[in-house]
């Protein structure tokens, strides 16, 4: 058996390749003369497969393939496409060529995990940040909750289901005109919906969110607790688990795109007019409620008539700019009948 377990070789260059004890360039050799592998190839220029075929050496120029060693001592090389095309599966040469790239493969993710725990501050960083985020979310996720209201949540929650952001109220307009024949008051009454404005970074709101953040947070913590035992103790893990360790490891750059998606929402969240929140529901308490928090977060007296008169003069705007009399209930667009306030 070979020792390439724990040395693997690989040559970059013809005068590499050279420079090896016994080496005879373009020398052919028989299959039988194998005995063991010393290294593989990589070349930029292409060298001639020395094995020999029928009278002389196949001479086929190959950039990859292994440089071994003969049973008389010399060293020589053969294409790997060769060595497949030529050699049975069952044969030595096979058998070794497939436990030197499952050794190679295994040394270049233990690289890998070794470099990851030699930079696991850079993990912790990213599971900071995501573990605030989350923090933050899920205050301002409460606070709505608890001090606007249920229905005004479970709207927020509609919203990143369905993705709809749209604020719409329902106005309506009464125009009085004298009928000349009957000579009696007629009155005529136009209803329309507007949309007043948009909310953004509703995703916060959304479940699936979270457990999504959650989710890499723990697969992320996991994965650097085992590269850091497998590289106390790499002897004691199998080329499998070594390599689903290394492939965990990309969890980190997963991590990182959440943390920058998750605070992107929250920052849109924070600079929305919270005022629209008013309009999510048509409950009257929760209508103030929302327009105390508009307050609270400008860094205003938020009372509750403060918060009424903020109200009454966000709605003269609107109906200013709509030219509407009236803001009705919004019974068509949230489909309930209560009073709208
Ligand atoms: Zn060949």
């Amino acid at each position: 058996m070979t020792n390439f377990q724990t040395d693997i070789r690989e040559y970059k260059s013809i005068t590499e390749i050279e420079s090896i004890d016994g080496f005879i360039p373009n020398e052919p050799f028989e299959k039988s003369e194998y005995e063991s592998i010393i290294g593989d190839y990589h070349l930029t220029h292409t060298v001639k497969c020395c094995l020999l075929k029928v009278n002389s050496a196949c001479a086929k120029e190959h950039n990859y393939g292994f440089v071994i060693r003969l049973k008389n001592g010399r060293a020589t090389i053969i294409g790997n496409s060769c060595a497949n095309a030529n050699f049975d599966a069952a044969t030595t040469l096979q058998k070794d060529m497939r436990t030197f790239n499952a050794a190679k493969i295994r040394k270049q993710k233990l690289e890998l995990i070794r470099s990851s725990t030699l930079a696991e501050g850079e993990f912790y960083k990213i599971l900071e940040t995501a573990d605030l985020a989350l923090r933050k979310i899920q205050i301002t996720v409460s606070t709505i909750s608890r001090d606007i209201g249920s229905e005004t949540a479970r709207k927020l929650r509609e919203m990143a289901s369905t993705q709809n952001n749209a604020v719409q109220i329902s106005l309506s307009k009464t125009k009085i005109s004298l009928n000349k024949e009957t000579k009696k008051e007629e009155k005529e009454t136009t209803k329309f919906n507007a949309t007043i404005g948009h909310i953004s970074g509703y995703q916060i709101f959304n479940p699936s969110y979270w457990s999504t953040l959650q989710t890499s947070m723990k697969k992320l913590q996991e994965s650097l607790i085992a590269a850091k035992a497998i590289v106390e103790n790499p002897e004691s893990f199998s080329n499998a688990k070594i390599s689903s360790i290394s492939l965990k490891l990309n969890e980190k750059a997963n991590l990182e795109q959440l943390n920058h998606k998750l605070s992107e929402e929250l920052q849109a969240f924070e600079s929305n007019n919270h005022l629209l929140l008013s309009y999510l529901t048509e409950s009257k308490s929760e209508k103030i409620n929302s327009a105390q928090y508009h307050l609270k977060q400008e860094g205003k007296l938020s009372g509750k008539n403060q918060a009424k008169h903020l109200l009454e003069t966000f709605e003269a705007e609107i109906k200013a700019k709509y030219n509407a009399d009236r803001i009705t209930p919004m019974s068509s667009i949230y489909g309930k009948s209560k009073a709208f306030g």
